[in-house]
């Protein structure tokens, strides 16, 4: 699965970042109603809130991994979330050639 034309790291990085959010916010929702469920109810807490949380996790964590792997310079090939950086930015240059990353989408 190879795309000729790859998707721009800032277009890329909005994108995982979107997902992260609302992966985030799925999962704080329901990890929300699973405490106010099991304050008034005890231990029967619905399935499916245990589900969306999960759905939540997955988001977040598939968000990060595409960040991770994904995130490259496309000049060099070089990952620009090496070093264990967070995808909150981009760094304004290539760690590895050092070419400019401000305009390259
Ligand atoms: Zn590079």
């Amino acid at each position: 699965m190879k795309e000729k034309k790859p998707v721009g790291p800032h277009k890329l990085l909005k994108i995982c970042r979107r997902l992260f959010f609302s992966g985030a916010l799925t999962m704080l929702t329901a990890a929300y109603l699973i405490g106010h469920f099991y304050t008034w109810r005890g231990n029967d807490v619905s399935v499916f809130l245990w589900i969306a949380a999960g759905v939540g996790i997955l988001i977040m964590a598939g968000s990060l991994l595409t960040a991770f792997s994904k995130l490259r310079c496309p000049y060099c090939g070089a990952s620009l979330m090496a070093g264990g950086r967070m995808p909150s930015s981009l760094p304004h240059f290539c760690p590895d050639c050092g070419k400019t990353l401000d305009d390259c989408d």
